[in-house]
């Protein structure tokens, strides 16, 4: 059996491009022997996931990635082994997910009042049903030739700090992890390396962080070191993961990031306890 596995994976249900329960034939293609699907916002690819993941005999994490707001910049908690049928927790999303829908439609109207041609019925229609980002907003400036390309959009419109960027939903990185552990999931620090905000570390192990993640394509090895001596000092775990979309930044493939089994041991011990 494969040593290696990937704990960071979107599909479809959010703005990944393949679908989830093809995720598991491309991950033993890969391979891989475990995979979690952490998509942004929802467990909808969950079931099809891991029906598929069984069939191949393939070790299937539930995941999700929750994204949180602290001082104006985006946090995102990942959450591993939670109880996805909890209604506390499908409560939770669901408010997620309108609130998403909601910025959209902000976002397409500041690109409308910047003399950009977009509606939002295309963009809806480009999200087919997934939970909705700006990864869709940029597809459908793409489409409708508003820019040179996806990454374009961002530069230009959608990252932070340019005129188009909106936050979601306004809950702080401790409320996410209550709303993780509630649904007794395990709540780890996603890609800290990208966020440059590590003094909020401390405060968020006394909340009930129990890791970060530590390989991530935006880690240089350098960095991914540091946040795995990080978490030994602070005795929480460490995971990785290809932060997998299909397409779009960095572009980076399912199990890039060689991460091995002992960290899924590692992970799984948090679930024992
Ligand atoms: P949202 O969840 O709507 O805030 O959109 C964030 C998603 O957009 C991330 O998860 C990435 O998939 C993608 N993204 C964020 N920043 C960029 C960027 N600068 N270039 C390309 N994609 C990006
Ligand atoms: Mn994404
Ligand atoms: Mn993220
Ligand atoms: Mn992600």
């Amino acid at each position: 059996m494969s040593i290696y596995i990937d704990l960071h994976i979107h599909s479809t249900c959010s703005d990944g491009v393949v679908e989830p329960e093809d995720l598991p034939r491309l991950a033993l293609e890969a391979g891989l022997s475990a995979i979690s699907i952490t998509d942004h916002d929802t467990v909808n690819g969950l079931e099809p996931a891991m029906k598929a993941a069984l069939r191949l005999n393939m070790e299937f994490v539930p995941g999700v990635e929750i994204s949180t707001i602290d001082k104006g910049s985006d946090i995102h908690i990942l959450g591993y082994y939670i109880d996805w049928h909890n209604q506390g927790f499908l409560d939770w999303m669901k408010i997620f997910q309108e609130g998403r829908i909601e910025r959209a439609y902000k976002i397409v109207h500041i690109l409308k009042k910047l003399g950009l041609k977009i509606d939002f019925d295309h963009v809806l229609k480009i999200a087919n049903g997934a939970v909705i980002g700006r990864p869709h907003i940029a597809k459908a400036l793409v489409n409708l030739k508003q820019v040179a390309s996806f990454g374009d959009a961002f530069v230009r419109y959608l990252a932070y700090d340019k005129p188009a960027y909106l936050p979601k939903h306004d809950i702080a990185p401790p409320e996410a992890i209550n709303i993780l552990t509630s649904a007794d999931g395990i709540p780890i620090l996603a890609h800290p390396g990208v966020l440059h905000r590590d003094e909020i570390i401390p405060t968020l192990i006394e909340a009930g962080l129990m890791g970060i993640e530590a390989y991530h394509p935006l880690h240089p090895p350098e960095v991914s070191s540091y946040y795995k001596r990080l978490a030994k000092k602070n005795g929480i775990v460490y995971t990785g993961g290809s932060d997998f979309h299909g397409e779009g930044r960095g572009q980076s493939t399912l199990g890039c990031q060689n991460v091995t089994i002992d960290v899924l041991e590692n992970l799984k011990a948090l679930v024992a306890e």
